[in-house]
């Protein structure tokens, strides 16, 4: 039973609306993304807002050659046009640098040289790891789980509550940014008021938030 409290979801009703759509150009856009496109689109349009559409290409293995082109020219053909230049995330590295080197300052962060197999079958971090003896070793950097709660009230979904109880990683030691991070560094950064998006990312909000908290800014309304 979710408890009735002050959502931690805060988005403004003081700023303007600013919606986006913000797909991983990993093949044509499907049904349900598309769907997700028209939602938003309209939401932001009724609300006298502004709609962006952002390109999540950070995923170099994943990025198909030309889907933007194909996912951008789908979306005009339904009238969908962003009222600002299309952004890349592949352009944005600085941002994501700056960011994370906050989050290493405020003690958020910790580098883990640990793979997801070794974290698994030993269920805890590396000896070397937990006494970060590091040096020339190939690491994660990951966000340190604070057991807090987050309350945010989904547009759709109504109340929710979750608790950050695992670390999650924000930059791979491959050194391509993590999703959570980059979109949220980018919702920020594109002063972003309201997300309307699938409901297999609804997982993704409280780390989203989390994130939010710990770099100091009002995340937006999340809409599932
Ligand atoms: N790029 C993500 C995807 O295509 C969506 C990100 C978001 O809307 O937060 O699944």
């Amino acid at each position: 039973m979710i408890e009735q409290r002050a959502p931690t979801n805060q988005g403004s009703t003081m700023t303007r609306y600013r919606g986006r759509f913000a797909p991983s150009p990993t093949g044509p856009l499907h049904y349900g993304s598309l769907l997700a496109a028209v939602i938003s689109y309209l939401d932001a349009k009724s609300s006298n807002g502004d709609w962006l559409v952002r390109i999540e290409d950070i995923d170099g293995p994943r990025t198909q050659p030309n889907a933007d082109k194909s996912i951008l020219a789908c979306l005009s053909s339904h009238g969908l046009i962003s009222d600002f230049p299309t952004t890349y995330q592949s352009k944005h590295y600085a941002r994501y640098e700056t960011a994370l080197g906050k989050l290493q300052e405020t003690g958020f962060t910790y580098r883990c040289p640990c793979s997801r197999m070794e974290l698994a079958e030993n269920q805890n971090h590396s000896p070397r790891c937990i006494s970060q003896d590091i040096e020339g070793l190939d690491c994660a950097i990951k966000f340190r789980a604070t057991n807090k709660s987050f309350y945010w009230q989904d547009g759709i979904y109504g109340a929710h509550e979750a608790v950050i109880n695992r670390d999650f990683v924000l930059k791979r030691k491959d050194g391509l940014y993590a999703y959570q991070l980059a979109v949220v560094v980018d919702d920020i950064e594109q002063q972003i008021t309201q997300v309307i998006r699938g409901a297999d990312l609804v997982e993704s909000t409280p780390m989203q938030l989390a994130l939010y908290d710990a770099l100091g800014f009002a995340p937006p309304i999340y809409s599932h």
